[in-house]
């Protein structure tokens, strides 16, 4: 059945040359002689008729199409477990395990060997979750880097086509090495034009090469670590693992500084507000007549009410319809101000936090003032720890190793939204972050931990800083 493709659907024999790169397409990303479900029954069986321009690019550039990935739907889940089609489980001896989402089907691919890259969508870590619990590599580029044209949307503001594969290298030899992060898409409002590109990267000349192993080194860099991802919910595991990267780090001769950022506590409502309210404004155009697999019974139902809520009621599994009714609400005018008005006002602040610490600037930086007046629960500290000045941020991707699908399955919504906690701020700051695998402790007389042996870690740089973040991941990795 087409769009049942657990985590990647094979199409004819795979180019075994050496040459050709094999990538996997999440199935919310269009590539031609595929359908793209995005894992929902209201597109079953879609074609789009044009391919993403991000598909065609690495096409360009020796990447064979092997397959769509599978995913949660419409990029709706942490867990790859809401698609209409199958849900995604773990591998390599991990099968009862989580293997992350949005972008399961993508991670699994890379790490089955079944392809070189993925291209997945991180909307709030759809990217760098599943790359954590798979135990690959996840990157998240700067927003506006990578073109979205072919990619059917969730939350605009938030989204960005990210890249998973084995190890950093294929990923920096794709975006920085083949200068994919230089091109402007005129088909995408979203992608930065090609003036701002300019203006970006005069600002990180020196920084912008991707040359490993050449200017691959963390000497003299500066890693600041968050007190507040320090939560109390960090597993222990994974909080040691987080400790010995920074001995690691300093070893190499890096520097370890705390850092604060006040603004993490709320990021996570922020973005539970944010995206569901894009996501209801997106999905409103699936209502059979259109866009949308219709409902067959109710196709001769003249009228069209009955038509749009049947449509919607069996097109749109129950995640997605909470989404829908969450961002309606928040939207509203009684909500509005309460929700939506707040949630971007905690988004600047989540911003402010990041341009405070990096020593670079933030090239997009506007000067307008900011009024926060009534944002009386919002305590903002200036420089709590002086003017933290670092390079990059280094934290955990994920505060658990992967759960248990069973327990997966018996998790309320929040407490999987809660999952998201370390990778939806720099997804509201729209920075560039990537997760690499981190060793953590085992008790040797532990089966079940022996194969838990990695944790993610998370790498988060200043706007544009994608070629640099990507050469210190690699040292890092
Ligand atoms: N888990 C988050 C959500 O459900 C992030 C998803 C994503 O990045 N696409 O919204």
């Amino acid at each position: 059945m087409e769009g049942r493709h657990p985590s990647i659907q094979n199409q004819g024999p795979i180019e075994e040359n050496g040459q050709a790169i094999r990538l996997a397409v999440k199935d919310n990303i269009s590539a031609l002689g595929f359908s793209t479900t995005c894992a929902s029954n209201i597109l079953a069986g879609n074609n789009i008729p044009f391919e993403a321009t991000i598909v065609r690019q690495l096409r360009q550039r020796g990447s064979t199409v092997t397959g769509k990935a599978g995913m949660d739907e419409f990029g709706m889940g942490t867990h790859s477990t809401t698609s209409a089609f199958e849900n995604i489980h773990n591998v390599c001896g991990l099968e009862k395990y989580s293997a992350g989402g949005s972008s399961g089907g993508s991670a699994v691919a890379v790490r089955k060997g079944e392809a070189e890259l993925a291209l997945g969508t991180d909307t709030g870590g759809s990217v760098r979750m599943p790359a954590a619990y798979t135990g690959t590599v996840g990157f998240k580029p700067s927003y506006g880097m990578l073109s979205r044209w072919g990619v059917v949307p969730y939350a605009n503001s938030l989204d960005t086509v990210g890249i998973l594969s084995r190890t950093v290298g294929p990923i920096g030899a794709a975006i920085i090495g083949q200068n994919l992060y230089l091109e402007h898409d005129p088909n995408d409002p979203t992608s930065l034009p090609s003036h701002v590109r300019q203006r970006c990267a005069a600002e990180r000349r020196g920084y912008d090469s991707w040359n490993p192993g050449q200017n691959g080194t963390i000497q003299g860099l500066t890693f600041g670590i968050p007190i507040e991802y320090n939560i109390e919910e960090l597993d222990p595991r994974i909080r040691q693992g987080w400790l010995t990267v920074a001995q690691k780090v300093e070893e190499l001769g890096g520097r370890i500084v705390p850092v604060s950022l006040t603004s993490t506590k709320n990021a996570l409502s922020a973005y539970y507000v944010i995206a569901p309210a894009e996501a209801s404004s997106n999905l409103a155009k699936y209502d059979g007549i259109r866009y949308g697999q219709r409902n067959r019974e109710q196709a001769s139902d003249s009228f069209e009410g009955i038509l749009y809520g049947k449509t919607r009621e069996t097109g749109f599994g129950s995640e997605v319809k909470r989404r829908i009714l969450l961002g309606s609400y928040t939207l509203s005018s009684e909500a509005m101000d309460n929700y939506f008005i707040q949630a971007q006002k905690v988004r600047r602040l989540v911003r402010r936090d990041f341009d405070r610490v990096f020593k670079l600037s933030n090239p997009l930086e506007d000067q307008q003032p900011f009024d926060l007046s009534d944002m009386e629960d919002t305590v903002y500290l200036e420089n709590k720890f002086g003017p933290a000045q670092v390079d990059f941020l280094l934290c955990p991707t994920a505060p658990t190793t992967p759960p248990l699908l069973e327990d997966v399955m018996r998790q309320t919504p929040l407490d999987s939204y809660m999952n998201d906690v370390f990778t939806v701020p720099a997804s509201l700051a729209g920075l560039p972050a990537i997760s690499v695998p981190m060793d953590i402790p085992v008790d040797p007389s532990d089966e079940e931990q022996k194969l838990l042996s990695f944790g993610g870690m998370q790498l988060i740089g200043q706007y544009w800083d994608d070629a640099r973040l990507l050469s210190v991941a690699d040292v890092l990795a």
